[in-house]
């Protein structure tokens, strides 16, 4: 039996340990803020957006969610976002993806101040990510180093295989791994739509991580005896319950799991730890707009 990667205590012990710093640098009644912007009603960001709000409270911080309209106007987008990064009540800052088709997302990613961006989604960001000098990092990506970290998985010289090319995981994730230090140090390769039959990439995994958002695209017959899995994959499935859906990965878990050394379970995985790695990010601009700790 593998290895179940339990993405949940992780996540729960990386929140506690943050609400313990929160407490600990809370200094002159100060206390780190995060404003999340959220525009229009999607279901699925309205929750997401809930749950972080929910998790900076649990972990003593402060937050807000400013929820404006569909039709808002890219450049009072660009005023509000302005009016965050002045605001010296919150350290951290993120817009909510995806936006709407009248919306530049680029403009509004660059528009963030970087030393507030802990989404790190601005390209002064990502660049420093790329040559190793991170300032914050991104929070699937960290999330899933963290728990091949915190798993024992060992990465240096070992073939990482990232299924998934995305600005948000496939491709930071791609850079962090393969970066000269004790928790990378891989030899990655990064397969994307393009490739005629990914099982050629997938068998030649030591380390698989599936970001395509294709349910259970991953069979058994595709990897070899020993992988480690992650699978960041969240996908609604139809089934016969009251939701009338079920959540699954991008991996078959059953017949995947008989061949690997070790596995994250969807929900239960990847999922609670970017949250985890968000509020990490917080207390980190916090520290260095007060320029306080470590
Ligand atoms: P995305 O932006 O849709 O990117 C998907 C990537 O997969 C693209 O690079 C695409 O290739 C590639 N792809 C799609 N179908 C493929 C196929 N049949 N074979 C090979 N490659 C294929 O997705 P994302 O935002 O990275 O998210 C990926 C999954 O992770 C989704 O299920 C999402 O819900 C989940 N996710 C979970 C978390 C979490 O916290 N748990 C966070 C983020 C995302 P092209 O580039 O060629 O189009």
């Amino acid at each position: 039996m593998p290895v179940i990667i339990d993405g949940k205590s992780i996540a729960a012990e990386i929140r506690e340990g943050v609400k313990r710093e929160v407490t600990e640098l809370n200094t002159n009644g100060k206390t780190p803020g995060l404003a999340v912007i959220l525009v229009g009603e999607d279901p699925a960001s309205q929750s997401y957006v809930r749950m972080k709000n929910k998790a900076c409270a649990a972990a003593g911080m402060h937050s807000i969610t400013d929820n404006l309209p569909a039709d808002i106007s890219q450049a009072a987008l660009l005023q509000k976002i302005e009016e965050y990064n002045q605001d010296p009540a919150f350290h951290g800052l993120l817009v909510q993806l995806p936006l709407p088709a009248h919306i530049d997302t680029q403009m509004i990613i660059e528009s963030v101040n970087p030393l507030k961006d802990v989404d790190c989604f601005h390209p002064y960001n990502t660049g420093r990510l790329m040559i190793g000098q991170p300032v914050f990092l991104p929070a699937t990506p960290a999330g899933i180093v963290e728990l091949l970290w915190q798993s024992g998985i060992e990465l240096s010289g070992k073939h990482v295989v990232i299924l998934g090319r995305s600005n948000i995981v496939g491709k930071p994730l791609a850079m962090m791994l393969a970066q000269k230090n004790p928790r990378a140090n891989a030899i990655v390769t990064l397969v994307h739509s393009a490739a005629e039959d990914i099982s050629r990439f997938t068998r030649e995994a030591d380390i698989l991580i599936a970001a395509v958002g294709r349910p259970e695209i991953v069979k058994g017959d595709m990897v070899k005896e020993g992988v480690a899995v992650i699978d960041v994959g969240t996908n609604r499935v139809e089934a016969d319950n009251e939701k009338g859906y079920r959540v699954v990965g991008d991996v078959a878990f059953d017949e995947v799991a008989e061949k690997a050394s070790a596995i994250t379970p969807v929900p239960g995985g990847v999922g609670p730890m970017t949250i985890a790695m968000l509020l990490r990010n917080t207390i980190q601009a916090f520290k260095m707009q007060l320029n306080v700790g470590k």
